[in-house]
C-alpha cells in the first residue's frame, strides 16, 4: 500500500511524495487521515522560520480512522478498546522518558528537553508517516492518542489539539489560587482574551466552559468579533474604535468596579499585544501568555510595574497529553453550544495544500483543514 504524503522541503515548497506504508508492530497502527489543520505553526515552518531536518512531513492537529490494528486488543490512552474504523486523534509531543526534566518534573512533559513532535520530524525518519497531511499516519508506541468519540462529527477531531493549547491556558489561570478571594479565576470572574483567530476562539469558549462570569474579547475584525460572540464572549472590544492604547481603559471600564478583569489570556501573537495584557488586569490579576510559540521580538516590561500591580504571570506551553482528554470532553458537553465547525471556513484535497497554507498566512481562514 502507498501512501501519498506532503512534504515540505528546505527551500520552502510543498510536493507531494508516495511513501510505502509499512505492516504495523504489535503495538503501531496505522490511520487513514480523514483531515488535518494548518496551524499558525505549520505557516511558520513554511515561511522558513524552523530549524528543522528537512523535508519535513507536518501536520499535527488531525483525525484518523483506524485502517490496521498491529494487534488485537490495542488500546487508547485512556485504556478504550479499538477497532477498525474507529476514529482517532493522536497527541503530537512524545516526551523522551529519559532526560532530568522527565525524570523530575513529569508534570510538565513541555519541559522535556528532547522531544519527538508529529508533524515537525523528517520524511527520512522511518516510518516517514508521521504527519497529517499524508494519506495515512503510523502511529508508534510512545505516542498517547485517544479515540475520538462517534457521537462527534468526525472533523472536530482536528481540532483537539488547538482545544487543548486553549484549555491548558485557561487552566494555568486556575492553579493554585484561592477563588473565592479572587486568587486565580474563579466562577462568575472576568477574563479578557486577546485575539480572535482560532486559539483566541476556543479560549473564549474554554473560558466560558469553567463559569467565566465575563469574557471579553478583543481584536480588530469585526467578523472576528462576530465570531468571539459565538464563542462565548459576553463583550466585545474592537481594537479600530479607538487610538493607540485608549482601548485598555474601556476595557477596565466593562468589568465590575471598572478595576480591570481578574484574568487576561494574550492570544494575538505580537509583542506589543503582551505589553498591553500587563497593563490590561486589576491589580493582582493573572495574564497568560499563549500567543508566542515563535518570537516575534520583545517589548519594554517595568519591573517595578509588576511589583506594584502584583500580578501573576503564566507561560502556557501546548499541554500535558491527557489534555487531549479535556478537549474531547468539553467538545463533547459543548458542541451544541459552540460553531465549531465554522472554524474549518477552508476545505481542500491534498493536492491545493499550498492554498491551505496561504488562506492560514493571510488570515482568511480560522482554521484551513487538508482533507487527503
Ligand atoms: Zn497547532
Ligand atoms: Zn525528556
Amino acid at each position: 500500500m502507498e501512501s501519498s504524503t506532503l512534504v515540505l522541503t528546505e527551500d520552502g515548497s510543498l510536493e507531494l511524495r508516495s511513501v510505502t506504508v509499512p505492516e504495523p508492530a504489535a503495538d503501531e497502527l496505522i490511520l487513514d487521515i480523514e483531515l488535518s489543520g494548518v496551524c499558525g505553526s505549520d505557516v511558520h515552518m513554511w515561511q522558513h522560520e524552523m530549524d528543522l531536518d528537512y523535508p519535513v512531513v507536518p501536520g499535527h492537529e488531525f483525525v484518523g480512522l483506524i485502517e490496521k490494528l498491529g494487534t488485537a486488543g490495542i488500546t487508547d490512552s485512556a485504556r478504550q478498546p479499538l477497532s477498525n474504523g474507529d476514529a482517532v486523534t493522536v497527541v503530537p509531543g512524545i516526551s523522551c522518558g529519559e532526560c532530568w526534566y522527565c525524570e523530575n518534573v513529569p508534570t510538565r512533559p513541555l519541559t522535556c528537553n528532547d522531544r519527538d513532535v508529529h508533524g515537525f520530524r523528517s520524511l527520512d525518519e522511518p516510518p516517514s508517516l508521521h504527519g497529517g497531511m499524508s494519506e495515512y499516519f503510523m502511529l508508534q508506541d510512545r505516542a498517547w492518542f485517544y479515540r475520538f468519540p462517534e457521537t462527534l462529527p468526525t472533523a472536530l477531531g482536528a481540532l483537539v489539539e488547538p482545544l487543548s493549547v486553549a484549555t491548558h491556558a485557561v487552566e494555568r489561570a486556575l492553579p493554585p489560587g484561592l477563588p473565592h478571594v479572587r486568587e486565580g479565576l474563579g466562577l462568575g470572574q472576568s477574563v479578557v482574551v486577546q485575539g480572535a483567530g482560532p486559539i483566541g476562539l476556543l479560549t473564549a469558549a474554554a473560558a466560558t466552559a469553567v463559569g467565566a462570569g465575563q469574557v471579553i474579547a478583543v481584536d480588530l475584525r469585526t467578523d472576528r468579533l462576530a465570531m468571539a460572540e459565538a464563542f462565548g464572549a459576553t463583550d466585545l472590544v474592537d481594537l479600530t474604535e479607538y487610538e493607540g492604547d485608549e482601548f485598555i481603559h474601556a476595557i477596565q471600564e466593562l468589568t465590575p468596579g471598572g478595576v480591570g478583569p481578574d484574568v487576561v489570556i494574550e492570544a494575538v501573537g505580537r509583542p506589543a499585544a503582551f505589553g498591553q495584557a500587563l497593563r490590561i488586569p486589576r491589580n493582582g490579576g493573572t495574564v497568560v501568555e499563549v500567543g508566542h510559540y515563535f518570537s516575534s521580538g520583545t517589548v519594554d516590561v517595568d519591573p517595578s510595574d509588576l511589583i506594584h500591580r502584583q500580578l501573576d504571570i503564566y507561560g502556557s506551553l501546548a499541554y500535558p497529553p491527557n489534555q487531549f482528554a479535556t478537549a474531547i470532553s468539553m467538545l463533547e458537553r459543548t458542541v451544541d453550544r459552540f460553531p465549531y465547525e465554522d472554524l474549518l471556513n477552508y476545505q481542500v484535497g491534498l493536492d491545493r495544500a499550498t492554498e491551505a497554507f496561504e488562506a492560514q498566512a493571510n488570515g482568511e481562514s480560522y482554521r484551513a483543514t487538508i482533507h487527503p
